[in-house]
């Protein structure tokens, strides 16, 4: 349901405070500056805002030297392809380097086994003491510098050891980033639809039963042009934080797009899915904002619930289209309300849907 003429709005809303930004302190309005205005006026990365905020009121200005220093300390570092590429290249780099750790180990070993085998025809052929020695003396110093090389290989397996491990951790810092919707928090659509087809799959498999809620905040159109998009990202932090608290153990929330938001219930019937979608509209709607910035009260939002339930027969996207359909009835219905799949209104809506 997200529009793409609010979505325009919306954006051009950030616009015009980046650019509003870079004329009042005369910054040169180029891609990186504007960039840093644009996340500025999104609200989206606070370090960032608290940094340029603090800078600003200590000294009423931004340089362009301290401007670049914010790109780079919080900008490129977020940018997951850049990272991705970090760590690739130093993937290759511990590879390379490993390689040619292997490569001077096995010429090494190469040459004790040239060494070994030079001994055992020496051997065969030594008449007297002396040459006796004099191979044991060769072999005792291949054999050292065959230990040397093996500690060498070892200590470099195992600082490579450490190495892999760190790239495996900001390689799966990237990935779950790259699942995660940076205002709330919560995983973004492409984690939701991972994980609802897993858990459809699951679900179907077993025969247990699974409730899938989808939530939209109602009017939430005005509330934005009332109080700004900043206070309405506000707002859906904090629904994002509701969701967040209500759900345990393998249940998944996830913001869907725009102010729509999902939870998917594994093991859960419908009543039970009722109960927690009833919870969730009921603690959205217990709190009074205040805007932040000045203290003003902006009253209250609700939000509209759509409920649904695998069947036998189902597949995802079915499933899916149900809570969103019931989600269009809940509005109908007035809104702040949750309808599921047996209630007469979600009914009356599917006849329409045909109709
Ligand atoms: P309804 O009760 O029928 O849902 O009315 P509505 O105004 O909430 O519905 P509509 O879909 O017309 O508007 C959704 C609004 O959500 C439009 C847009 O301004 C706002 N929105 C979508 N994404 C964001 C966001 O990331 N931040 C903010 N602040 N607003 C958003
Ligand atoms: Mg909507
Ligand atoms: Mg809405």
């Amino acid at each position: 349901m997200v529009n793409a003429l609010d979505e325009h709005e919306r954006t051009i809303g950030f616009a015009e405070v980046a650019l509003s930004q870079i004329k009042l302190l005369r910054h040169s309005a180029n891609p990186r500056n504007y960039e840093i205005w644009y996340v500025y006026a999104t609200g989206y990365n606070a370090p960032l805002n608290e940094i340029i905020n603090e800078t600003l009121s200590r000294n009423g200005r931004l340089s362009q030297s301290e401007l670049d220093e914010l790109y780079e300390s919080y900008l490129t570092h977020l940018k997951t392809s850049d990272r991705i590429d970090k760590v690739g290249a130093r993937v290759v780099g511990e590879i390379d380097d490993l390689m040619g750790t292997i490569n001077d180990a096995l010429g090494r070993t190469a040459s004790y086994d040239a060494s070994l085998a030079g001994a055992d025809q020496k051997l065969a052929l030594a008449t007297n003491r002396e040459q006796l020695v004099e191979i044991i003396e060769v072999l005792a110093q291949s054999t050292r510098q065959m230990r040397e090389t093996n500690q060498i290989l070892e200590e470099r397996l195992s600082l490579s050891k450490d190495e892999i491990s760190e790239l495996q951790h900001s390689l799966e810092a990237i990935r779950a980033e790259s699942l995660t919707d940076p205002l709330t928090g919560l995983g973004n659509r492409k984690y939701f639809d991972r994980m609802i087809e897993m858990t459809v799959q699951a679900g179907l498999a077993t025969n247990q039963p699974l409730s899938l809620l989808m939530f939209d905040i109602d009017h939430f159109k005005s509330f934005n042009d009332s109080y700004g998009h900043l206070t309405g990202d506000q707002v859906l932090r904090l629904v994002g934080m509701t969701l967040k608290h209500a759900i345990k153990g393998q249940d998944i929330a996830a913001r869907y797009g725009g102010e729509e938001f999902v939870v998917v219930l594994p093991n859960t019937p419908l009543r039970q899915a009722l109960t927690v979608a009833d919870q969730i509209r009921r603690a959205v709607t217990a709190k009074e904002l205040k805007k932040k910035s000045t203290g003003e009260i902006l009253g209250r939002v609700t939000i509209s619930v759509g409920v649904s339930m695998l069947r036998a027969d189902d597949d995802t996207d079915a499933l899916i289209e149900r809570a969103d359909a019931c989600l269009y009835a809940a509005k109908r219905n007035g809104r702040n309300c949750v309808i599921c799949e047996t209630d007469p209104e979600y009914a009356e809506e599917a006849r329409g849907q045909v109709a």
